[in-house]
């Protein structure tokens, strides 16, 4: 198994996976270099995607923090409070956001719809 170079621009990652792995190639059980996800569009796998209910966001940032694929980030809304704003490029749609979210008096600031 090709090991890979440390130190190496986006491109050259690139450009290295393709030559030297493939999808054949990849190691068994192996582990995959840090940030590599981010060449790849993993929100085509979603059959689901999350939708925010504003209202009944309190701003805990439990979804930011759980989420597998750094797919959230928080945004100011209108009512000055942090938000979640889901990155659909790389939401899978593991619906692990709308599981944790504790909603304001038990209704959930996420939902998950269908794609
Ligand atoms: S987990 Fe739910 S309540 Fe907490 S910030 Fe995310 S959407 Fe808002
Ligand atoms: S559904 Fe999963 S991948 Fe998508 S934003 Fe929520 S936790 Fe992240």
């Amino acid at each position: 198994m090709p090991v890979l170079p440390t130190d190496i621009s986006d491109e050259e990652f690139k450009q290295w996976v393709k030559e030297k792995w493939g999808y054949k190639k990849l190691p068994i059980a192996g582990s995959t270099p840090p940030g590599s996800a981010k060449f790849f569009r993993t929100g085509d796998w979603a059959a689901q995607r999350p939708k925010l209910i504003v209202e009944n966001c309190i701003s805990c940032l439990e979804c930011y923090f759980l989420c597998p694929d750094s797919a959230i980030t928080m945004e100011t809304g209108d009512d000055d409070k942090a938000h979640p704003k889901f990155d659909y490029f790389y939401c899978k749609g593991c619906g692990i956001c709308a599981n944790e979210c504790p909603g304001r008096k038990g209704e959930k600031a996420i939902i998950m719809e269908d794609i």
